[in-house]
């Protein structure tokens, strides 16, 4: 238990800590007995889940859901025993990550697998905490996977690259992220990976010396300016690699950065500070990447982060990435670190600087809760579990365009959205009434897909009694596709 709870209070320095050792002992003594695949104690897996939970800076509630989550299922323990001892938010939480019910006769692992997502995406709209509980279980079970059979372990692989990856990506929880796809990829993409493999190795040292060296001339001259600065190389993650690779035809002469180094700081003024120096000392290679300004324009799942592509001395092109430390406990723990700051004031356990931080991430927070929101909401008519999973791939993990209503509210869309999605995504009512749109002030078709920042308005009329049939046709988004299908039926 020391780990785990050292690991709490490195974050919550005076939190409570009777919560996670009642879930800890009560978990271990439920489990006795119970065995993993690996032979291992099955209560380990539950105690890995709490402290990777631990480690990203999460609270004692969610740390002691993360003991508790495969209790109901595989203990003959009731959700309202948990409740009773653990109170209802660690009760909430593990029944989102439980499945459903038990007693349905199983009909595939892909019914399985919508079933969990559902009742995950249900509780999500409720308490985002339960996805940071079933990312930590699945971290963990990759980390585990060979134990199991053949079989399993490439359903399980896919499911992680195809969901949960890109659900730690919405969450801005890039490091997870990089480390899911990393421990699915050579399960999944078995010859790729170890070609991936061979190259690291062949380039490995080499990359390793060249790096040193630009270490250490980095840090030379931030000294020399008087900035205080953390510097990190690294390789890239194996799965983005091999992703990079088949955009450049397996060019690997193609792919430049194959190390990236980054430059950690104590604020804003002091990255563009480094950024000069960076830019002095290597030459910026524009015509390779244009410099890209991720601070003052974050991306839409909050990632902040200057990045820059310089020429190195013998002819290597590397990136570097400049950010506070703040904005890098962001990017690799997102949504995670967010939390952290509101459980933290909650409790009035921060400082004023802390304080304000939160506040403003705060806003973020609650426009990432809106597609979950979303989520949960059409979640439920979609009975077809091949479309929902098809649905969801689309709909939430696709890239997005944010687009703009007249009075300048934003509305997040996925690519190839029309007027009729961006009007089923303010109100159905404008949406049926539409007789026309107007796109940054031009009269445009209604099925003209939309690009980022477009103006969008949409022209209503009392004789229209929409929606017409031939919308499915161009339509994207589930919402729109499953409120044109409800209306047209009760025509
Ligand atoms: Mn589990």
């Amino acid at each position: 238990m020391n780990q785990l709870i050292k690991l709490y209070l490195s974050h919550f320095p005076k939190g409570s800590t009777e919560l996670i050792e009642k879930a800890y002992k009560f978990a271990k003594e439920v489990h006795h007995g119970q065995e993993r695949a690996s032979g291992e104690e099955y209560f380990v897996h539950c105690k890995k889940t709490a402290e990777n939970l631990a480690s990203w800076g999460l609270g004692d509630t969610t740390i002691a859901a993360g003991l508790l989550h495969d209790v109901v299922d595989d203990t003959n323990i009731e959700l309202e025993q948990i409740e009773k001892e653990f109170g209802k938010d660690v009760a909430l939480l593990v029944r989102g990550v439980s499945k459903v019910g038990k007693l349905k006769l199983r009909q595939s692992a892909k019914m399985d697998l919508v079933e969990n997502l559902r009742s995950l995406f249900l509780v999500m709209a409720k308490d985002i905490r339960v996805v940071f509980v079933k990312l930590a279980d699945r971290l963990h079970n990759m980390q585990t996977l060979e134990y199991l059979p053949d079989f399993k372990q490439k359903r399980i692989a896919k499911e992680t690259l195809e969901i949960y990856a890109p659900l730690a990506e919405r969450l801005g929880m890039g490091e997870i992220k990089g480390q899911l796809e990393d421990l699915a990829f050579p399960y999944v993409y078995e010859k790729e990976s170890k070609e991936i493999e061979k190259i690291y190795e062949a380039k490995g040292r080499e990359l390793e010396h060249y790096l040193e060296n630009v270490k250490r001339k980095l840090r030379e001259n931030l000294e020399r300016q008087g900035i205080k600065a953390q510097i990190d190389g690294r390789a890239k993650h194996c799965y983005s690699l091999y992703r990079k690779l088949l955009l450049k035809n397996n060019d690997i002469e193609k792919i430049y950065d194959l190390v990236a180094l980054r430059i950690l700081v104590n604020n804003i003024a002091d990255c563009y500070k480094a950024l000069g120096v960076v830019h002095l000392a290597f030459r910026p290679a524009f015509a390779l990447a244009p410099i890209k300004d991720y601070i003052a324009n974050p991306k839409t799942n909050g990632y902040r982060s200057i990045h820059t592509n310089v020429l190195g001395d013998n002819g290597y092109v590397f990136e570097v990435q400049i950010r506070t430390f703040q904005m890098h406990e962001e990017a690799e723990y997102g949504l995670a670190a967010h939390w952290h700051y509101s459980e933290s004031k909650k409790s009035g356990r921060v400082s004023d600087v802390e304080l304000e931080k939160g506040l403003r991430i705060e806003d973020e927070y609650l426009t990432q809760l809106e597609w979950v929101k979303r989520l949960a909401s059409w979640q439920q008519s979609e009975k077809d579990p091949e479309e929902y999973l098809k649905a969801l791939k689309t709909d939430i993990f696709n890239k997005r365009i944010f687009v703009f209503t007249p009075d300048a509210d934003v509305i997040d869309l996925p690519q190839n959205s029309t007027p009729i999605d961006f009007a089923y995504q303010i109100h159905s009512d404008l949406a049926e009434g539409c007789s026309g749109v107007k796109i940054n002030g031009k009269i445009a078709p209604i099925s003209t897909k939309l690009k980022n920042g477009d103006i969008v308005e949409i022209i209503v009329s009392k004789s229209v009694k929409g929606p017409r049939r031939d919308w499915l046709e161009f339509v994207v988004t589930t919402e729109a596709r499953s409120r044109i299908k409800k209306a047209l039926r009760s025509k």
